[in-house]
């Protein structure tokens, strides 16, 4: 199943994407304010659009982005980093979110080095806390293309991240959640400009999303609607104002966003 956000003139609302139609939920955006629910289980309502009629939304307005930093191999190896033993976690701030064909804006007054970052997100369904590897399926709805942009200079500047991957729209994520993949084995592509920088599978993935998903409840409780940003794999590379970037993952679609200067 694909489920999306989407604005129709001033109407706000979350669909299930069947092909080229989209038909509203029992309830009209449950995936606003997913904060304030125990679970999100959408079910289809009556109401039903042509997709491309409608504005594309970010699929979910999550309260926090909890990312992975070296989660493959050969992108640890790119910034000659050590291994980690366990998921090394940092967070994106909710209002870094942008969804699909919205601009990245650059921030020229602060860094000088901006880089892309194409990555497999989770989004979660249900509150989660100390889950054990095994149940982790039980807390997921599906999963969505992310790009986790980042001023890598201002990364090495300050050692830790939270000016370099928080600048406003350094979050795009979209088009829609896949409920169906195989998290495990999918694949991953990024484009800057149509030409292919980054193509792994995420089985090459050090920790996997149900890892993941254990080892970040065992820290801190998941929200439904919170997004886990599994690690970007080799390939990372400078944008500048004018780019365009692709995410697109095998099952679920692409993600593409222009750069812009402000
Ligand atoms: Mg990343």
């Amino acid at each position: 199943m694909r489920i999306g956000r989407f604005r129709k003139e001033d109407r706000v609302f979350s669909g299930i994407i069947e092909g080229e139609r989209v038909f509203t939920l029992t309830e009209e955006d449950p995936l606003a304010r997913p904060i304030e629910r125990d679970s999100l289980m959408p079910e289809k309502g009556s109401e039903e659009f042509a997709l491309k009629e409608l504005e594309i939304l970010p699929p979910v307005l999550p309260s926090k982005i909890i990312a992975i930093g070296l989660n493959y191999r050969e992108h640890a190896d790119e910034f000659n980093k050590t291994l980690p033993e366990e998921p090394m976690l940092f967070m994106k701030p909710s209002t870094a979110v942008i969804g699909h064909e919205e601009e990245i804006v650059y921030p020229a007054h602060m860094s000088r080095r901006v880089d892309y970052e194409g990555e497999l997100a989770v989004v979660i369904s249900r509150r989660a806390k100390n889950v054990a590897e095994e149940d982790a399926h039980r807390y997921i709805l599906g999963y969505t293309c992310f790009n986790d942009v980042t001023a890598r200079d201002l990364q090495k500047k300050d050692v830790q991240y939270t000016r370099a991957k928080g600048f406003d729209t350094f979050a795009p994520m979209g088009p829609w959640i896949e409920t169906e993949i195989n998290p495990d084995n999918v694949l991953i592509e990024t484009y800057l400009n149509g030409e292919k920088r980054q193509c792994a599978s995420t089985s090459d993935m050090i920790f996997p999303v149900r890892r993941l998903l254990s080892f970040i409840s065992h820290v801190m409780t998941l929200l439904p609607g919170d997004v886990i940003a599994t690690g970007t794999p080799s390939g990372v590379g400078k944008v500048k104002p004018g780019d365009v970037v692709e995410v697109r993952i095998e099952g679920i679609g692409t993600l593409v966003n222009r750069v812009t200067s402000c």
